[in-house]
């Protein structure tokens, strides 16, 4: 019965009641009553005096159950509008944090006395929030833990300097109203904001860290209108997102187009990926004492019709956002692996794994499982780990590396020197190769400093028993100098560049020719 039709009922039983009133009211105006007692007294056969107490006490009872019933719908009703109000609320606000929710910000949006309330405000602004790293603690530590971190960030949000008002907007995801200083940089505002959001957080005892990148927009100085500032807020947050430097974004007008060429390269991937239009191309490593092609790193290469190549950290970085990073990189080790088959079987295949790859405990299974289909020997595949992986993920990245060796494939520790991995690290990790990172060759015979630090990490590779390889050797002079040092392997567009399957085929018969020749 809605509610509606209680208040209905109410009304019907009411007007009975005011009738019996009137009645009786009408009845003692006409002296109905002594009129009655007359005539009863005058007609005692008929009984009429018992009938109409009869009558009487009927009323009566009739006017008790329904005042009970009177009551009952009252509070029936007043039960009511209160759930009503409660799902008002409830499809209002979010009911883990109770901040409002979308539709919440929406019914804001609509309203009139939203734009009074911006007038009041001297230099009223939206910030735009996004957590970093939370979907990895919920997924670690559970939905409980990841409840609690939702719950005291909102806290942290509603309660900051400056917030007005503030909303969840789904999963990781906040917004809120503020009003910053006047005289204040409103990034180092937002970002004092940051630093009290990434605090850490005590989840049972233990501490939780969760990062945030923030948007930011002001209302008359950046956008017009407040649906325009939260747009434009969003945009400047996943500004920041991508940025991987800055924390706070404010928005600028060229992030409305950049947002929109991101949107059509995230297409134009997506169905590249699906048509298996990324392909390896393969870069000899070289045997620095011999010239031998020890081996060869695959480089993903992928042609974007209109565009031209993309470069490989561009696109590879985007994959990993959209979360096809598995699928891309089982697909180029899959056509790797074939395309190394045709070579010698002394000559390796390295092969780049992505930071966020390393945090895949599954990754070992499944490199076994692609080898296994195609029939590659783990012997013959060296995966190269950069060392920013490493910081990142230690603990997977350690038990990858331990499946890894059992498994018969070697590492390589790529990019050295530009990361932070420590001695104890290099010597727990097993790593078999170290790649000194091309910055360093680059600039290491004008660079006093930069020549003492090769020559320090040739030292530790050699003490460490590893193989050295040098990056991104791109003449004569450099390699003379690094065969100098003893460095044992080298890579670099002076010793060959990338190339595709068939050049690289042709590249190898013609080098294994002028070996024989060399031999001979
Ligand atoms: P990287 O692993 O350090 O690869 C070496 C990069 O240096 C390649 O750039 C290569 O073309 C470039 N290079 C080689 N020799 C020279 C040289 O003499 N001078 C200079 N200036 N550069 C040289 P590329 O192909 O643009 O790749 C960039 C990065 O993208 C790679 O750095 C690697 O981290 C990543 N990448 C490439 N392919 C893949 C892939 O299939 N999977 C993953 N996860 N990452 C990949
Ligand atoms: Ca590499
Ligand atoms: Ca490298």
């Amino acid at each position: 019965m809605s509610v509606k039709e209680f208040i209905k009922r109410y009304a019907e039983v009411t007007l009975v009641l005011a009738a019996a009133g009137s009645f009786w009211i009408a009845g003692s105006q006409l002296d109905i009553f002594e009129w009655f007692h007359q005539f009863s007294r005058a007609h005692e056969g008929y009984e009429v005096d018992e009938i109409v107490w009869g009558i009487l006490c009927f009323g009566v009872a009739s006017g008790f159950f329904a005042y009970r019933y009177q009551e009952k719908q009252r509070r029936e009703i007043e039960r009511r509008i209160q759930a009503e109000d409660d799902l008002e609320w409830l499809s209002k606000h979010d009911s883990l944090t109770r901040l409002p929710n979308r539709r919440f910000l929406q019914k804001v949006l609509d309203s009139k006395p939203c734009d009074d309330f911006i007038e009041k405000h001297a230099r009223f602004g939206v910030l735009a929030f996004d957590l970093n790293g939370f979907k990895k603690a919920n997924d670690l530590l559970g939905h409980k833990a990841g409840d609690a971190i939702l719950k005291q960030v909102s806290r942290r949000i509603q309660s900051a300097d400056g917030v007005n008002l503030a909303f969840r907007l789904g999963g990781d995801e906040f917004l809120a109203f503020v009003d910053f200083p006047t005289r204040e940089d409103p990034v180092a505002f937002a970002s004092d904001i940051a630093k009290v959001i990434t605090r850490p957080i005590d989840i049972d005892g233990s501490m939780q860290f969760v990062g945030v990148s923030i948007g930011l927009c002001i209302l008359k100085e950046d956008a017009e209108n407040l649906t325009d500032a939260i747009h434009f807020a969003d945009l400047a947050m996943y500004h920041a997102k991508r940025s991987r430097t800055a924390q706070v974004a404010r928005y600028e007008p060229n992030m409305l187009s950049t947002n929109m060429e991101r949107a059509q390269l995230e297409k134009d991937l997506i169905s590249a990926i699906s048509a298996n239009e990324i392909k390896p191309h393969y870069q000899p490593l070289i045997d620095l004492d011999t010239g031998e092609i020890t081996g060869f790193e695959a480089l993903a290469r992928w042609y974007r019709k209109g565009h031209g190549f993309v470069p490989p950290l561009e696109f590879i970085a985007v994959a990993e956002e959209l979360g096809l990073i598995t699928e891309l990189s089982d697909h180029l080790l899959r056509t790797a692996c074939l395309d190394a088959k045709k070579w010698p079987n002394h000559v390796a295949l390295s092969f780049n794994i992505s930071p966020l790859q390393l945090a895949d405990p599954q990754l070992g299974l499944r490199i076994l499982k692609l080898l296994n289909e195609v029939d590659f020997p783990a012997s013959r595949l060296e995966l190269e780990i950069t060392e920013s992986a490493l910081v990142n993920e230690l603990d997977t990245a350690t038990e990858i590396i331990r499946q890894m060796h059992q498994l018969g494939i070697r590492i390589s520790l790529d990019d050295f020197g530009t990361g932070y991995s420590n001695l104890s690290q290099l010597s727990q990790l097993e790593f078999n190769k170290i790649k000194i990172d091309r910055s360093f060759i680059d600039s290491f015979q004008r660079d006093d400093k930069r020549m003492t630090i090769v020559k320090s990490m040739l030292a530790l590779g050699s003490s460490l028993g590893m193989e050295m390889t040098a990056e991104g050797v791109e003449n004569g002079a450099q390699l003379d100098k690094l065969r100098e040092l003893g460095c044992n392997r080298g890579q670099g567009y002076y010793l060959g560049t990338p190339a595709d399957s068939d050049d690289t085929l042709r590249l190898l018969t013609s080098h294994s020719a002028q070996h024989v020749t060399k031999a001979g």
